[in-house]
């Protein structure tokens, strides 16, 4: 394949975003199967760690449990050769458990995009030194340097791009070309990315600039809308998970968001969790085919959830693994990605 195609397989290390989930069915259980399958094909995993929701968990004497097996697991998948970087939902920003054992969070706080610029470093701060505590523990030169907005909700991007730079972030991969959510209280709108297999921004995130951030898009590509409509329709989640997609916009918000995807049908990110292998091979061929011109070596990055990692996801990753060893395509994380665009 030409240019020399690298993917890097991420996955967002969350419970729900309404605090719903148990970190060990929803997190942790269907993590370790992710690992597995990654492993038997020599394909590293890069996790998009939810750090403000584990730094909230450790302060709660009820989640001790869940809270050690998780550092555990981190800590192990970095010495296994897997890396973490930062997932953000601001939402958990100083979030507590209720006497019922719910997790009260300020859903006011949804999108990154919309807080002033010293919450937003005040936030990266925070998980970045939470991440890099933990991963120095295991291996000392550890750096978090990627960054996903929760929910894609980055835009307007400005001063989220400004705090990452600020904070020695050196990649985004939030951007999904093509994509747009129009949720109240959830959008995000990708529609104007540029037709480029990765760039720099400073100010607006679907603008190239020659500087700044570099920005890591997830892969997106067409596949058929009869296609797309039965891998959403056969989506569930991992096994012994249970939670709420609830957002910050209440039922109403919920209903038009879901009749806003139904209009997008057909355009799709790489999301292993939720598509079957057919459809991953074939967007996968897409990105590489459009950018077979590109000097450089090429950054595919793929998505899943551990939430919504079923025995189908399962199945369909394995597969993907195998075909993407089989075309030559090796896997990679953001900073090694990163060294091989820097130094060629
Ligand atoms: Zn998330």
């Amino acid at each position: 394949m030409n240019p020399p195609a690298q993917l890097i397989l991420t996955v967002d290390y969350e419970v729900f975003g309404d605090g719903s989930g148990q970190p060990r069915s929803c997190v942790l259980e269907s993590t370790e199967r992710i690992l597995a399958i990654a492993e038997s094909r020599g394909v590293p995993l890069t996790l998009f760690v939810e750090a403000l929701e584990f730094a909230a968990m450790e302060r709660e004497p009820a989640c001790q449990t869940q809270s050690d097996a998780v550092r555990l697991q981190l800590t192990e998948a970095l010495a296994r050769g897997h890396d973490l970087q930062l997932h953000l939902h601001p939402q958990w920003r100083g979030a507590k458990l209720d006497p019922a054992g719910n997790w009260q969070l300020d859903l006011s706080r949804w999108r990154i995009g919309d807080l002033p610029f010293h919450e937003v470093a005040g936030l990266l701060e925070q998980g970045k030194v939470w991440l890099e505590e933990l991963g120095r523990q295991q291996r000392p030169d550890y750096r978090c340097i990627a960054f996903r907005a929760g929910g894609w909700c980055i835009q307007p991007s400005a001063l989220v791009l400004a705090a990452l730079s600020d904070q020695g972030f050196l990649i985004d991969s939030t951007v999904a070309p093509g994509l747009r959510n129009a949720t109240v209280g959830e959008w995000s709108d990708f529609r104007d990315a540029p037709d480029l297999p990765f760039w720099n921004v400073d100010q607006d995130l679907t603008v190239p600039v020659s500087h700044g951030v570099w920005e890591f898009p997830i892969l997106t590509g067409r596949v058929a809308r009869l296609d797309h409509l039965k891998a959403l329709r056969k989506a569930g989640l991992a096994k012994g998970c249970q939670g709420s997609y609830r957002g910050p916009g209440g039922a109403a918000a919920r209903l038009f968001g879901r009749l806003n995807r139904l209009r997008q049908l057909g355009t799709v990110m790489l999301d292993f969790s939720t598509l079957p292998a057919p459809q991953l091979i074939e967007i996968t061929r897409q990105w590489c085919e459009r950018f077979a011109g590109e000097p450089a070596s090429l950054p595919l990055a793929a998505i899943g959830h551990s939430k919504n990692f079923t025995a189908t996801s399962e199945r369909a990753l394995s597969e993907y693994l195998d075909w993407v060893n089989g075309q030559g395509i090796v896997g990679t994380t953001y900073p090694d990605a990163l060294d091989l665009i820097s130094s060629g």
